[in-house]
Protein backbone atom coordinates (compact mmCIF):
# COMPACT_ATOMS: atom_id res chain seq x y z
CA UNK A 1 0.00 0.00 0.00
CA UNK A 2 1.03 3.53 -1.18
CA UNK A 3 2.02 5.77 2.20
CA UNK A 4 -0.68 8.14 1.08
CA UNK A 5 -3.18 5.67 0.93
CA UNK A 6 -2.19 4.16 4.39
CA UNK A 7 -2.81 7.94 5.95
CA UNK A 8 -5.82 8.14 4.09
CA UNK A 9 -6.51 4.68 5.74
CA UNK A 10 -5.59 6.07 8.91
CA UNK A 11 -7.38 9.05 8.76
CA UNK A 12 -10.67 7.48 8.02
CA UNK A 13 -9.95 4.97 11.22
CA UNK A 14 -9.96 8.44 13.39
CA UNK A 15 -12.49 9.47 12.08
CA UNK A 16 -15.10 6.23 13.10
CA UNK A 17 -16.11 7.51 16.43
CA UNK A 18 -17.13 10.72 15.75
CA UNK A 19 -19.42 9.37 13.02
CA UNK A 20 -20.67 7.05 16.24
CA UNK A 21 -21.86 10.03 18.09
CA UNK A 22 -24.49 11.64 15.59
CA UNK A 23 -24.85 14.98 15.23
CA UNK A 24 -28.31 15.73 16.10
CA UNK A 25 -30.58 18.07 13.57
CA UNK A 26 -33.74 18.13 15.37
CA UNK A 27 -34.57 18.13 19.31
CA UNK A 28 -37.71 17.49 20.72
CA UNK A 29 -37.73 18.70 24.33
CA UNK A 30 -41.18 16.59 26.49
CA UNK A 31 -41.50 18.57 29.63
CA UNK A 32 -43.84 16.79 32.06
CA UNK A 33 -44.38 19.76 34.57
CA UNK A 34 -43.66 18.31 38.19
CA UNK A 35 -43.26 14.93 36.76
CA UNK A 36 -40.80 14.05 39.62
CA UNK A 37 -39.68 10.15 39.65
CA UNK A 38 -42.16 9.05 42.13
CA UNK A 39 -45.28 11.07 39.85
CA UNK A 40 -43.31 8.55 37.02
CA UNK A 41 -43.39 5.67 38.46
CA UNK A 42 -46.82 6.42 39.70
CA UNK A 43 -48.06 6.54 36.25
CA UNK A 44 -46.99 3.36 35.04
CA UNK A 45 -48.66 2.00 38.70
CA UNK A 46 -52.08 3.66 37.39
CA UNK A 47 -52.12 3.67 33.87
CA UNK A 48 -50.43 -0.49 33.54
CA UNK A 49 -50.70 -1.64 37.09
CA UNK A 50 -47.28 -2.70 36.59
CA UNK A 51 -44.02 -0.42 37.26
CA UNK A 52 -41.45 0.85 34.45
CA UNK A 53 -44.20 0.01 32.06
CA UNK A 54 -44.17 3.51 30.35
CA UNK A 55 -42.54 4.12 26.92
CA UNK A 56 -39.93 6.82 28.70
CA UNK A 57 -38.84 4.10 31.42
CA UNK A 58 -37.42 2.26 28.33
CA UNK A 59 -35.19 4.71 26.94
CA UNK A 60 -31.46 3.70 27.22
CA UNK A 61 -29.79 7.04 28.85
CA UNK A 62 -31.02 7.80 32.37
CA UNK A 63 -29.81 10.48 34.13
CA UNK A 64 -30.54 12.65 37.47
CA UNK A 65 -31.23 16.08 37.33
CA UNK A 66 -30.90 18.35 40.12
CA UNK A 67 -33.30 21.25 40.45
CA UNK A 68 -32.27 23.40 43.06
CA UNK A 69 -32.90 27.41 41.99
CA UNK A 70 -29.89 29.98 42.09
CA UNK A 71 -31.03 30.68 45.59
CA UNK A 72 -33.83 28.07 47.09
CA UNK A 73 -33.15 24.03 46.88
CA UNK A 74 -37.49 24.11 46.00
CA UNK A 75 -37.94 25.51 42.35
CA UNK A 76 -41.10 26.68 40.33
CA UNK A 77 -41.14 26.22 36.59
CA UNK A 78 -39.93 29.52 35.95
CA UNK A 79 -36.53 28.91 37.32
CA UNK A 80 -36.54 25.33 36.51
CA UNK A 81 -37.33 26.05 32.50
CA UNK A 82 -34.59 28.97 32.43
CA UNK A 83 -32.24 26.17 33.85
CA UNK A 84 -33.04 23.55 31.24
CA UNK A 85 -33.40 25.88 27.92
CA UNK A 86 -31.12 28.78 28.92
CA UNK A 87 -28.21 26.76 31.42
CA UNK A 88 -28.64 29.12 34.06
CA UNK A 89 -29.86 28.93 37.04
CA UNK A 90 -31.63 32.11 38.13
CA UNK A 91 -34.48 32.71 40.93
CA UNK A 92 -38.11 31.19 41.29
CA UNK A 93 -40.72 33.43 39.03
CA UNK A 94 -38.11 34.69 36.47
CA UNK A 95 -38.30 33.72 33.00
CA UNK A 96 -35.07 33.37 31.13
CA UNK A 97 -32.76 35.86 33.31
CA UNK A 98 -29.72 35.72 35.06
CA UNK A 99 -29.73 35.97 38.98
CA UNK A 100 -29.17 39.02 39.06
CA UNK A 101 -33.10 39.53 38.59
CA UNK A 102 -34.84 40.62 41.15
CA UNK A 103 -38.37 38.68 40.93
CA UNK A 104 -41.12 41.61 40.26
CA UNK A 105 -38.64 44.61 40.26
CA UNK A 106 -35.77 44.51 38.36
CA UNK A 107 -34.45 42.95 35.04
CA UNK A 108 -31.32 40.40 34.75
CA UNK A 109 -29.48 39.58 32.05
CA UNK A 110 -31.12 38.27 29.03
CA UNK A 111 -30.13 34.76 28.42
CA UNK A 112 -30.28 33.00 25.28
CA UNK A 113 -32.46 30.11 24.88
CA UNK A 114 -32.35 26.85 23.11
CA UNK A 115 -35.36 28.19 20.70
CA UNK A 116 -33.76 31.41 20.15
CA UNK A 117 -30.53 29.63 19.17
CA UNK A 118 -31.96 27.31 16.91
CA UNK A 119 -33.90 30.35 15.32
CA UNK A 120 -30.44 31.66 14.84
CA UNK A 121 -29.02 28.93 12.97
CA UNK A 122 -32.45 29.08 10.49
CA UNK A 123 -34.09 26.26 12.18
CA UNK A 124 -37.96 25.67 12.44
CA UNK A 125 -39.19 26.22 16.05
CA UNK A 126 -42.22 25.53 18.29
CA UNK A 127 -43.93 25.24 21.53
CA UNK A 128 -47.00 23.07 22.72
CA UNK A 129 -48.47 23.44 25.80
CA UNK A 130 -51.82 21.89 27.90
CA UNK A 131 -51.32 25.12 29.75
CA UNK A 132 -51.18 28.73 28.90
CA UNK A 133 -48.36 29.68 26.55
CA UNK A 134 -47.14 32.20 28.29
CA UNK A 135 -46.97 30.19 31.28
CA UNK A 136 -43.60 29.55 32.70
CA UNK A 137 -42.80 27.29 30.93
CA UNK A 138 -43.42 27.56 27.54
CA UNK A 139 -42.51 31.33 27.90
CA UNK A 140 -39.44 30.46 29.24
CA UNK A 141 -38.09 29.00 25.51
CA UNK A 142 -39.21 32.49 23.95
CA UNK A 143 -38.88 35.24 26.42
CA UNK A 144 -37.69 37.13 28.76
CA UNK A 145 -39.37 38.55 31.90
CA UNK A 146 -38.07 39.52 36.07
CA UNK A 147 -41.79 38.09 36.80
CA UNK A 148 -43.26 35.31 35.40
CA UNK A 149 -47.31 36.88 35.88
CA UNK A 150 -45.87 38.75 32.84
CA UNK A 151 -47.81 36.93 30.62
CA UNK A 152 -49.35 39.24 28.18
CA UNK A 153 -45.40 41.21 28.27
CA UNK A 154 -44.19 37.34 27.38
CA UNK A 155 -46.68 36.81 25.14
CA UNK A 156 -46.21 39.74 22.83
CA UNK A 157 -42.45 38.98 22.89
CA UNK A 158 -43.33 36.52 20.10
CA UNK A 159 -43.87 39.13 17.57
CA UNK A 160 -40.32 40.76 18.35
CA UNK A 161 -37.98 37.97 18.30
CA UNK A 162 -34.25 38.65 19.25
CA UNK A 163 -33.00 36.00 16.55
CA UNK A 164 -34.73 34.59 13.35
CA UNK A 165 -38.09 35.22 12.76
CA UNK A 166 -39.39 33.90 16.43
CA UNK A 167 -41.43 30.53 17.45
CA UNK A 168 -43.34 29.22 13.81
CA UNK A 169 -45.49 26.82 15.79
CA UNK A 170 -47.67 28.06 19.19
CA UNK A 171 -50.21 26.15 20.48
CA UNK A 172 -51.92 26.47 23.89
CA UNK A 173 -54.28 28.27 26.19
CA UNK A 174 -54.06 30.86 28.26
CA UNK A 175 -56.35 33.68 25.80
CA UNK A 176 -57.91 35.20 29.23
CA UNK A 177 -55.05 35.82 30.92
CA UNK A 178 -52.88 36.94 27.91
CA UNK A 179 -55.97 38.95 26.54
CA UNK A 180 -56.80 40.50 30.11
CA UNK A 181 -53.21 42.09 30.45
CA UNK A 182 -52.26 43.18 26.94
CA UNK A 183 -55.28 42.58 24.62
CA UNK A 184 -54.75 45.61 22.58
CA UNK A 185 -51.24 45.48 22.60
CA UNK A 186 -51.41 41.73 21.02
CA UNK A 187 -53.81 42.38 17.82
CA UNK A 188 -51.96 45.80 17.38
CA UNK A 189 -48.46 43.28 17.29
CA UNK A 190 -50.28 40.07 15.02
CA UNK A 191 -51.39 42.28 12.65
CA UNK A 192 -48.05 44.41 12.41
CA UNK A 193 -45.92 40.99 11.59
CA UNK A 194 -48.85 39.42 9.80
CA UNK A 195 -48.97 36.38 12.14
CA UNK A 196 -53.16 35.74 12.97
CA UNK A 197 -53.44 34.01 16.34
CA UNK A 198 -56.38 31.31 16.00
CA UNK A 199 -58.87 30.59 18.87
CA UNK A 200 -58.38 26.83 18.28
CA UNK A 201 -55.96 23.94 16.18
CA UNK A 202 -59.52 23.31 14.62
CA UNK A 203 -59.96 27.12 12.88
CA UNK A 204 -56.05 26.70 11.71
CA UNK A 205 -56.48 26.57 7.96
CA UNK A 206 -54.58 23.96 6.05
CA UNK A 207 -52.16 26.00 4.33
CA UNK A 208 -51.12 27.78 7.44
CA UNK A 209 -47.21 27.16 7.70
CA UNK A 210 -46.82 29.21 11.10
CA UNK A 211 -50.17 29.20 13.24
CA UNK A 212 -50.39 30.72 16.77
CA UNK A 213 -53.09 29.13 18.82
CA UNK A 214 -54.24 30.35 22.09
CA UNK A 215 -57.46 28.70 23.56
CA UNK A 216 -59.74 29.64 25.97
CA UNK A 217 -59.58 25.78 27.31
CA UNK A 218 -56.99 23.43 27.15
CA UNK A 219 -55.82 22.45 23.72
CA UNK A 220 -55.50 18.42 22.67
CA UNK A 221 -51.97 18.13 22.87
CA UNK A 222 -51.39 15.32 21.07
CA UNK A 223 -53.46 16.64 17.88
CA UNK A 224 -51.40 20.31 18.45
CA UNK A 225 -47.79 18.22 18.43
CA UNK A 226 -48.66 16.18 15.30
CA UNK A 227 -49.23 19.25 13.68
CA UNK A 228 -46.46 21.53 14.92
CA UNK A 229 -44.43 18.16 13.96
CA UNK A 230 -45.53 18.30 10.35
CA UNK A 231 -44.85 22.08 9.60
CA UNK A 232 -41.64 22.16 11.53
CA UNK A 233 -39.89 19.14 10.22
CA UNK A 234 -40.60 20.47 6.59
CA UNK A 235 -37.42 22.84 7.22
CA UNK A 236 -34.59 21.09 5.69
CA UNK A 237 -32.20 22.71 8.14
CA UNK A 238 -34.03 20.98 11.42
CA UNK A 239 -36.21 22.20 14.33
CA UNK A 240 -36.46 22.23 18.05
CA UNK A 241 -39.90 21.50 19.35
CA UNK A 242 -40.80 21.97 23.11
CA UNK A 243 -44.09 19.77 24.08
CA UNK A 244 -45.10 20.51 27.71
CA UNK A 245 -47.80 18.49 29.40
CA UNK A 246 -48.71 19.18 32.90
CA UNK A 247 -48.24 16.62 35.70
CA UNK A 248 -48.82 18.07 38.92
CA UNK A 249 -50.81 15.94 41.23
CA UNK A 250 -53.00 18.36 43.57
CA UNK A 251 -56.05 16.22 41.53
CA UNK A 252 -54.14 12.61 41.27
CA UNK A 253 -56.25 11.14 38.23
CA UNK A 254 -56.07 14.29 36.65
CA UNK A 255 -51.85 14.45 36.50
CA UNK A 256 -51.11 10.86 36.41
CA UNK A 257 -53.56 10.28 33.33
CA UNK A 258 -51.88 13.56 31.66
CA UNK A 259 -48.32 11.80 32.25
CA UNK A 260 -50.05 8.48 30.79
CA UNK A 261 -51.06 10.05 27.70
CA UNK A 262 -48.04 12.22 27.68
CA UNK A 263 -46.19 8.95 27.21
CA UNK A 264 -48.19 7.27 24.64
CA UNK A 265 -47.68 10.64 22.71
CA UNK A 266 -43.77 10.33 22.96
CA UNK A 267 -44.26 7.02 21.54
CA UNK A 268 -46.16 7.83 18.81
CA UNK A 269 -43.72 10.94 18.18
CA UNK A 270 -40.56 8.55 18.16
CA UNK A 271 -41.58 6.13 16.00
CA UNK A 272 -42.54 8.77 14.08
CA UNK A 273 -38.80 10.51 13.97
CA UNK A 274 -35.46 9.31 12.53
CA UNK A 275 -33.72 8.62 15.73
CA UNK A 276 -30.47 9.05 13.56
CA UNK A 277 -31.40 12.71 13.04
CA UNK A 278 -33.36 13.34 16.24
CA UNK A 279 -32.73 13.63 19.65
CA UNK A 280 -35.52 12.78 22.08
CA UNK A 281 -35.37 14.19 25.89
CA UNK A 282 -37.73 13.94 28.77
CA UNK A 283 -37.64 15.66 32.20
CA UNK A 284 -39.06 17.45 34.54
CA UNK A 285 -38.63 21.20 35.86
CA UNK A 286 -39.24 20.10 39.56
CA UNK A 287 -40.77 17.59 41.64
CA UNK A 288 -43.60 16.94 43.43
CA UNK A 289 -44.80 15.70 46.69
CA UNK A 290 -46.16 12.60 45.65
CA UNK A 291 -45.24 9.37 47.33
CA UNK A 292 -46.38 5.93 46.73
CA UNK A 293 -46.94 4.77 50.81
CA UNK A 294 -48.81 1.43 49.92
CA UNK A 295 -50.79 -0.71 47.57
CA UNK A 296 -50.49 -3.31 45.71
CA UNK A 297 -50.84 -5.64 42.55
CA UNK A 298 -54.51 -6.05 41.17
CA UNK A 299 -55.45 -3.26 42.93
CA UNK A 300 -56.00 0.40 41.36
CA UNK A 301 -53.42 3.01 42.32
CA UNK A 302 -56.21 5.05 42.94
CA UNK A 303 -58.43 3.07 44.72
CA UNK A 304 -60.06 5.00 47.35
CA UNK A 305 -59.81 8.71 45.77
CA UNK A 306 -63.09 9.51 44.91
CA UNK A 307 -64.21 8.81 48.67
CA UNK A 308 -61.68 10.95 49.71
CA UNK A 309 -61.91 13.70 47.74
CA UNK A 310 -65.71 13.50 48.42
CA UNK A 311 -64.97 13.66 52.33
CA UNK A 312 -62.32 16.24 52.64
CA UNK A 313 -61.33 19.53 51.26
CA UNK A 314 -58.89 19.92 48.32
CA UNK A 315 -56.77 21.78 50.59
CA UNK A 316 -55.57 18.61 52.46
CA UNK A 317 -53.29 16.26 51.75
CA UNK A 318 -54.57 12.94 50.22
CA UNK A 319 -54.49 9.77 52.07
CA UNK A 320 -55.30 6.94 50.50
CA UNK A 321 -54.13 3.56 50.39
CA UNK A 322 -51.64 3.96 47.97
CA UNK A 323 -50.79 7.12 48.23
CA UNK A 324 -49.99 10.52 49.80
CA UNK A 325 -50.15 13.49 47.90
CA UNK A 326 -49.22 16.91 49.24
CA UNK A 327 -49.47 20.69 47.17
CA UNK A 328 -45.83 21.15 47.09
CA UNK A 329 -43.70 21.36 44.45
CA UNK A 330 -39.76 19.31 46.32
CA UNK A 331 -36.36 19.63 45.31
CA UNK A 332 -35.26 16.26 44.77
CA UNK A 333 -33.69 15.48 42.06
CA UNK A 334 -36.20 14.63 38.73
CA UNK A 335 -35.66 11.64 36.14
CA UNK A 336 -34.30 12.84 32.79
CA UNK A 337 -33.99 10.18 29.89
CA UNK A 338 -33.02 10.47 26.40
CA UNK A 339 -32.91 8.69 22.92
CA UNK A 340 -31.77 9.30 19.31
CA UNK A 341 -28.68 11.23 18.46
CA UNK A 342 -26.67 12.78 20.79
CA UNK A 343 -28.55 11.00 24.16
CA UNK A 344 -25.33 9.09 25.07
CA UNK A 345 -24.53 12.34 26.30
CA UNK A 346 -27.86 11.91 29.74
CA UNK A 347 -26.31 9.77 32.08
CA UNK A 348 -25.27 9.85 36.46
CA UNK A 349 -25.89 13.00 38.03
CA UNK A 350 -26.29 16.28 36.72
CA UNK A 351 -27.37 19.73 37.21
CA UNK A 352 -30.04 20.96 35.36
CA UNK A 353 -28.06 23.35 33.34
CA UNK A 354 -26.05 20.70 31.88
CA UNK A 355 -29.74 19.80 29.55
CA UNK A 356 -29.01 23.14 28.16
CA UNK A 357 -25.24 21.93 27.47
CA UNK A 358 -25.82 18.78 26.37
CA UNK A 359 -28.82 19.72 23.67
CA UNK A 360 -26.62 22.33 22.29
CA UNK A 361 -24.03 19.77 21.91
CA UNK A 362 -25.72 17.22 20.52
CA UNK A 363 -26.36 19.70 17.95
CA UNK A 364 -22.86 20.64 17.64
CA UNK A 365 -22.87 24.19 18.75
CA UNK A 366 -21.24 26.04 21.15
CA UNK A 367 -22.86 27.95 24.36
CA UNK A 368 -21.81 31.24 24.17
CA UNK A 369 -20.50 32.81 27.04
CA UNK A 370 -23.39 33.40 29.82
ZN1 LIG B 1 -43.38 23.42 37.02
Amino acid sequence: MRRSALLALALLLALIPAAAQRRAKNVILFLADAGGVATVSAASLHGYGEPQKLYVQSWPNVGLSDTTTATNYVSDSAAGMTAIVAGVKTHSGVISMGPDAERGKKDGRILKTLLEYAEEKGLATGVVSNMSIADATPAACYGHANDRRKQGELFLQIFSPRFGDGPDVVIGAGRKTIWGQAGARIEAASQKAGRKIYGSLDAVPADERRPIVVSDSEPDVAAAARRALDLLSANRKGYFLMVEWDAHTDNPRKGLDNLVAFDKLIREIAAKVNLKETLLVFTADHSFELRITGGRRGVPLLEGLDEWQAKNSPRDEIRIPALRVGHSHTGEDVLVTAIGAGAERVRGYMPNTRIFDLILQAWGWRPEPR
